[in-house]
């Protein structure tokens, strides 16, 4: 199917708020990568279910974006649509210091309503970028507290098959298999189900207690002298190094060799942050990703796997 019978398609379903060849750099914080064919933002949850089964009926490829904190698309961009989740209701379940929201809030509103409400259990997530939905899908950690922590279960949409139309489905936090890092959504091939809501477990604690921890998080996430200027995805690897290596040290020798690609540098006081420092491409960052990964290796003093997700077309 060409291009503008699948954008009719999409409008079909959608309604005139599918756009054409939309840049991905404007909606990731590492501000690269090329455009998406088609690109759809939405605040109702049924609009996502209805997006996927028509990129299914078409056999459009789909994928859905938060907050584009933890990804990097390709220079060559995305062949399919790109959904924009901004789904953001929120309810309390008071009795039971439980919240339910949508899987396009933003992590850090999560934080500050139920904060407002003296329920704790997320207050170290305070100042994270991103969506619950990029969260649970990434088995986010944040000092030595995992999400699994406050998650309960999750409504997600399992992608349309032959056979079936797409299903919701609810599942608890066990079934995201949580480990090393990863999620079953995580190494689930394409197309992907896509979460709808997360169901938080909270407990009741004292609001100045809570507001305290939440000033102490909200500095980790921007201690490391970056700028408005200074895009980044947070941490690109998780690292795990051998009992006697002190892995700020293997990478400070790394980055002592003075490491960047054009734009594409390597934080100076956080070396397993890439930065762009404005006019990066998304090859760059990933050949810098890629010599940092080699060096790592060949060291042969720890293994290091990717955190970030990247999305579109790579040369291999
Ligand atoms: C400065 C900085 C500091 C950071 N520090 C940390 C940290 O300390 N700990 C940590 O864990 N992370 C950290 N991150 C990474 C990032 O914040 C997390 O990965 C975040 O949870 C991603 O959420 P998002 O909404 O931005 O997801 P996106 O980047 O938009 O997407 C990430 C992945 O999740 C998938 N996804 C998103 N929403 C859904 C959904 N509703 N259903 C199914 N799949 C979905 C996407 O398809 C994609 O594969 C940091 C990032 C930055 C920029």
């Amino acid at each position: 199917m060409d291009h503008d019978a699948v954008k009719r398609k999409l409008e079909d379903a959608l309604g005139e708020e599918v756009r054409q060849s939309v840049p991905m750099r404007d909606y990731t914080t590492l501000r690269v990568g090329g455009v998406a064919d088609f690109f759809y933002e939405t605040n109702q949850i049924d609009k996502l279910i209805i997006a996927i089964d028509c990129c299914h009926k078409n056999k459009v490829p789909y994928l859905v974006i938060g907050g584009g904190s933890g990804i990097v698309f390709s220079d060559a961009g995305f062949p399919g649509l790109v959904i924009h989740n901004i789904t953001s209701r929120i309810s309390f379940l008071t009795e039971k210091n439980q919240v339910m929201v949508d899987s396009g809030c933003t992590f850090s509103r999560v934080v500050t309503e139920s904060a407002s409400r003296s329920l704790s259990g997320l207050e170290w997530w305070y100042g994270i970028p991103g969506t619950i939905g990029g969260a649970v899908y990434n088995n986010s950690s944040v000092s030595n507290h995992n999400i699994d922590e406050v998650v309960k279960n999750i409504t997600l949409i399992l992608p349309p098959d032959d056979e079936h139309p797409a299903q919701l489905k609810q599942v608890s936090v066990d079934w995201m298999n949580y480990h090393e890092h990863t999620s079953k959504l995580r190494e689930w091939q394409q197309p992907k189900p896509i979460i709808l809501t997360v169901l938080l477990q909270l407990r009741q604690q004292r609001r100045d207690e809570i507001m305290e921890r939440m000033q102490e998080s909200s500095k980790k996430f921007y201690p490391y002298n970056l700028t408005d200027i200074h895009h980044s995805a947070g941490s690109f690897f998780h690292i795990a190094p051998e009992e006697d290596v002190n892995i700020a040290n293997l990478l400070k020798d790394l980055i002592n060799k003075k490491l960047n690609i054009g734009d594409a540098i390597v934080a100076k006081d956080h070396p397993d942050f890439i930065v762009n420092l404005g006019n990066a491409s998304a090859s760059e960052i990933f050949q810098l990703k890629e010599l940092i990964t080699k060096a790592i290796k060949d060291s042969g003093r720890a293994k290091i796997v990717d955190k970030v997700e990247y999305l579109g077309i790579w040369a291999k």
